[in-house]
């Protein structure tokens, strides 16, 4: 596999070209960004332990039959993935209120939910991704009908799998966003793409209710990195460099 021309530079992953049209290079950065850019910082070693847990959390999704880009972790900060076209459509998925969702609801932060609450944002930096519903997906094109009933079938079941898989490890699964694309090489078929990690979850211990993600980075509570890496050693994952 020939690592070829950069193609893509985003806030905390870049994307590379191979000699396969099909198959692309996800490297993992050590940047930080939030607020819609408007917050910006390097957090050390992030995108190590980030290619590690993503790399890890797709094998156990796909391993229970749904598709998704990631082909497998090549080195400390790079994936082989599937070149896909991404749904412009982030969804996220909820089983406790925590951030925005506290916010827009006026809810307390931490308030169980009865059953996961799937939410749809537009993606796009200029509007600052805006909440919208299946119909704004549906009448301005950017996924159809079938498409998004297979994205909300296919978020329940991972969401049921990536909250019993941190439950056994005494993380309480709070939030997090996920992305679909369109392969390259056959439109027709929907996969999960980008990554899942302490940088697009909420992730709470389950006892102590310590922030273990990206919160301490947005609400400046330190040990930002200390509590990456211990996602990723509670995950049985060696840290490599
Ligand atoms: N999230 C993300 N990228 C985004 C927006 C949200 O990864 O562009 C994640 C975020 O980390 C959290 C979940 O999606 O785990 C829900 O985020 P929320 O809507 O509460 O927005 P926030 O207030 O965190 O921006």
């Amino acid at each position: 596999m020939e690592k070829r021309d950069r193609l893509y530079e985003g806030k905390a992953k870049a994307v590379f070209a191979t000699d396969d049209p099909n198959l692309l290079i996800q490297y993992f950065k050590d940047d930080a960004t939030a607020f819609n850019g408007v917050k910006r910082g390097t957090i050390t070693e992030k995108g190590v332990v980030n290619n590690m847990v993503a790399s890890r959390l797709m094998t156990i999704i796909e391993a229970v039959g749904i598709p998704v880009h990631f082909i497998k972790r090549l080195n400390a900060r790079e994936q082989l993935i599937r070149k896909v076209a991404i749904i412009p459509v982030e969804v996220v998925v909820r089983n406790v209120v925590a951030g925005s969702m506290a916010k827009r609801l006026g809810r307390q932060e931490g308030e169980p939910l009865p059953r996961p609450v799937i939410e749809f944002y537009y993606k796009t930096d200029a509007l600052d991704d805006p909440l919208i519903t299946r119909d704004h997906a549906m009448v301005f094109g950017w996924a159809t009908e079938a498409e998004l009933d297979w994205i909300m079938a296919a978020c329940l079941r991972i969401n049921d799998v990536l909250v019993g898989f941190f439950a056994n490890i005494g993380v309480r699964l709070v939030d997090y966003k996920l992305e679909f694309g369109r392969l390259a090489e056959n439109p027709q078929q929907v996969v999960l793409a980008d990554e899942i990690s302490p940088d697009t979850c909420r992730l709470w211990d389950m006892v102590t209710g310590e922030k273990l993600d990206k919160d301490r980075f947005r609400r400046d509570m330190g040990g930002v990195v200390e509590a990456y890496q211990e996602v990723a050693r509670r995950m049985g994952l060696a840290l490599e460099s």
